[in-house]
């Protein structure tokens, strides 16, 4: 187990490194600077369709396709790594529901490669960027890691497979792993060194952010006809760099030799749409213009977690998940930072 940066007494020594897919984007780029932070060489492997080069600050880059084996194979025997942290995949729920060939594809067919040469690597210790899309719109059901995964999009789907090759290859061949379900990602690294910034952009508070600063003319809120107290989708949003902390946690207990094991992460609290616009208006002090939309195809109702387990057996201790903090410092990134354009 690597000391922490701060601790190291020979800073030049070398580092374990970890293999991080999406090391571009948004939040593989944070966790590449947790794991720097905490004594790792994060080393991204990216095909820069959604991520950024500039993004990637904290290690080095090889690009690559997930779908590409013989490359994936080089990078795994040029570097070595410990472990993988996984996150590269396309995300977008909408686009999912259109074009669901393409996250079958991208998301299955690329995870199963990974894992395939991770395990002929011997590399055992895999950490997954997986979804609270898997369980679904289920109605009244408390989401904790126990609860069925039923997912009604493609994007969830894809995402549920992913977690059944990882189980199987364990099973199999002794891949270790910690499955993380995110619930909606939020917020900037609070440095301003990387933040949010998909083209295009699909995603809640970035396009408020625009709309707010008037690069769009208005948010558009995708259904006011939902059975929610306000009529709008409620989410559980985190905060990125919380979340990427939860990582490094994840990694150092599965090198520690932990079995494999679920967590959610999210802060049990939600949020719906109208209310997260509310804190905008608050934190920014500026009108957020919206007009009212239908619904967007594959969108659940309400998605809040319903567990403590990421506190409670990895110490997890979000610092950062409060709404407004999550908006001020994605507002301070999106009037300050930005990649290549
Ligand atoms: N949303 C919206 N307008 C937008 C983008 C998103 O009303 O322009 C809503 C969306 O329907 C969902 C919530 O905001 O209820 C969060 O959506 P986002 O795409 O940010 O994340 P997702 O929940 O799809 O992962």
């Amino acid at each position: 187990m690597p000391p922490s940066r701060d601790d190291r007494a020979d800073a030049s020594a070398p580092r374990p490194v970890v293999l991080v897919t999406g090391g571009a984007g948004y939040i593989g780029s944070h966790a590449c600077k947790a794991l720097e932070r905490d004594g790792f060489l994060p080393v991204s492997y990216d095909n820069l369709c959604t991520g950024w080069a500039d993004a990637v600050k904290f290690g080095p880059l090889e690009q690559g396709d997930l779908l590409n084996r013989k490359r994936l194979d080089e990078v795994f025997a040029q570097h070595r790594p410990v472990a993988v942290m996984h996150f590269a995949a396309l995300s977008q729920v909408g686009e999912s529901m259109a074009q669901p060939g393409k996250y079958w594809l991208n998301n299955a067919l690329g995870s199963l490669n990974l894992i395939e040469a991770a395990t002929e690597a011997q590399c055992g210790a895999f950490v997954f960027s997986s979804t609270c899309a898997t369980y679904g719109d289920q109605d009244g059901v408390v989401l904790d890691e126990t609860a069925a995964q039923l997912p009604i999009n493609a994007y969830g789907a894809s995402k549920r497979a992913i977690e059944d090759m990882l189980a199987n290859f364990g099973e199999s061949h002794g891949l270790r792993s910690v499955i993380f379900r995110y619930f909606n990602v939020a917020g900037a690294d609070p440095d301003g060194d990387i933040g949010e910034f998909h083209r295009p952009e699909t995603h809640l508070i970035p396009l408020m952010l625009d709309a707010i600063d008037g690069r769009r003319p208005a948010l558009t809120v995708f259904g006011s006809d939902y059975d929610t107290p306000d009529g709008t989708c409620i989410r559980d949003y985190v905060h990125v760099s919380d979340l990427v902390d939860a990582h490094v946690l994840g990694l150092r207990y599965l090198l520690e030799g932990g079995n494999s094991r679920v967590f959610n992460l999210g802060t049990g609290t939600g949020f719906s749409v109208r209310e997260v616009v509310d804190n905008s208006r608050a934190v920014t002090n500026r009108d957020v213009p919206i007009v009212e939309g239908a619904r967007r195809a594959g969108d659940c109702t309400r998605l809040v977690s319903g567990s403590t387990r990421a506190k409670a057996e990895l110490g997890w201790a979000p610092r950062r998940s409060d709404m407004a903090t999550m908006i001020a410092d994605a507002w301070r990134w999106h009037q300050n930072g930005h990649y290549d354009r």
